[in-house]
């Protein structure tokens, strides 16, 4: 039976000599993605797999499982295997080509005439993608304030609404969502609820443990951690119609991430829990440290106990508040930009999640419509010593025009 329609996560997660993910922590099965041996060579690293096409038996079957590479791809199983091991996903994980291929293939596979409520504050990319082709596919979008589940309780159109996205951390402003209390109200409505889990990774949360349906990531972010793959994930709680549909849609719509990324995204994988671990660990300290700063208003970090979030995060987060915070700057929208221009150890750019830190004026990427407010930059704490990546903002803020404006 070809395998090209079934990818699985969970029976193959006990092949010859590889980890059961009950018996082992994340740690240890990241940092063997889940200890696979080559039947072949026997090497610890299992290869890269580059073909496009494979033998036919003499019976034309396809024993291995494995007709073409578009639908299905060794390489790109091995990745998706260990991430669906970390999330806890029993119907397996699906990489794309981005996170945006993963994400809007969700959106793709509902119904004509299907409601979706989505958060205010979400990656504007998608934000804008919803606002532009949701209509064309005949899906109305509400977005609500997702911070509190009264609003999407009362954003529910009965017999309608199929499903709720949740993005959490919220980015770029950290707003927390109760994963647990959505995924309460919308099951109760007949709603699916996917969340965004790019802020965070399966490290931090794992949303399909607390009720949601189905976990997104941008896997171009922490779960890959090097800024040198472009891909994206969906991991599913049941293998059931709607799934097989998200299966055929990126087999059929041909989104499928290549081998290459996938097997730079699996060397990635055997450190995410230590660099999680760390870059959350930083943030915290530079969130500490910054919101007693002369030069900073605010610090956006669900972290800190003022964070309007925190206690909703403690419950739902472990091991960390994640990489990502805001500063708004006090000298208003100059001063912002001005401090990311004089910055020497962050590096000025877009993107989240790599072991190098970088900081962005999110306003002006987002344009109008944006929920960032103009004097507030996004940090993307990576793994270098935060007692250095404090000196260079400090020095920064400091220094910047319009900060005693
Ligand atoms: C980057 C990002 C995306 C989009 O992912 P790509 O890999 O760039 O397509 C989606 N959601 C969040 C939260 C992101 O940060």
């Amino acid at each position: 039976m070809s395998r090209s329609n079934a990818p699985h996560g969970d029976s193959d997660a006990t092949a010859p000599h590889g980890l059961s993910p009950e018996a082992w922590s994340p740690r240890t099965l990241a940092a063997q993605a889940l200890g696979r041996i080559d039947p072949v060579t026997r090497a610890v690293v299992p290869p890269l797999h580059l073909s496009t096409t494979y033998l036919r038996d003499p019976d034309n079957a396809y024993r291995s499982g494995f007709s073409y590479a578009r639908p299905d791809n060794a390489t790109t199983r091995e990745a998706e295997d260990v991430i669906a091991a970390l999330e806890r996903a029993e119907a397996g994980a699906l990489l794309f080509g981005s996170g945006m291929a993963a994400a809007t293939a969700v959106f793709c596979a509902l119904e004509r005439g299907d409601h979706v409520i989505a958060p205010e504050v979400m990656y504007w990319g998608l934000r804008r993608w919803l606002q532009q082709e949701a209509p064309r596919l005949d899906l109305a979008v509400d977005f609500v304030p997702m911070q509190d589940p009264e609003a999407v309780r009362a954003a529910i159109r009965p017999g309608k609404t199929r499903l709720v996205w949740i993005e959490t951390p919220g980015n770029p402003l950290c707003t927390i969502s109760d994963i647990a209390r959505i995924s309460e109200i919308a099951r109760a409505a007949g709603a699916r609820v996917a969340v965004d889990s790019t802020a965070v990774s399966p490290i931090l949360t794992r949303p399909l443990t607390l009720g949601a349906d189905l976990v997104m990531h941008s896997a171009t972010k922490i779960l890959n951690g090097h800024s040198d793959v472009v891909a994206g994930v969906l991991a599913g709680a049941h293998k059931d119609a709607f799934w097989e549909r998200l299966v055929a849609i990126r087999g059929g719509w041909g989104a499928i991430l290549g081998p290459f990324e996938a097997y730079l995204l699996v060397r990635g994988l055997r450190t995410l829990p230590l660099r999680a671990a760390a870059q959350s660990a930083g943030a915290l300290r530079l969130a500490q440290r910054l919101s007693t700063h002369p030069r900073v208003s605010a610090v956006l970090y669900p972290g800190l106990p003022n964070h309007p979030g925190h206690a909703v995060a403690a419950r739902q987060m472990e091991g960390g508040f994640g990489f990502m915070l805001a500063i708004r700057v006090a000298g208003g929208e100059a001063a912002a930009i001005d401090t990311a221009a004089r910055v020497r150890l962050w590096k000025r750019a877009t993107s989240l999640g790599g072991v190098e830190s970088l900081i962005e004026h999110r306003a002006s990427v987002e344009g109008p419509g944006t929920p960032c407010p103009p004097d507030l930059l996004r940090l993307s704490t990576g793994i270098e010593d935060p007692d250095d990546l404090f000196r260079d903002l400090d020095a920064a803020l400091t220094g910047a025009h319009g900060s005693t404006a």
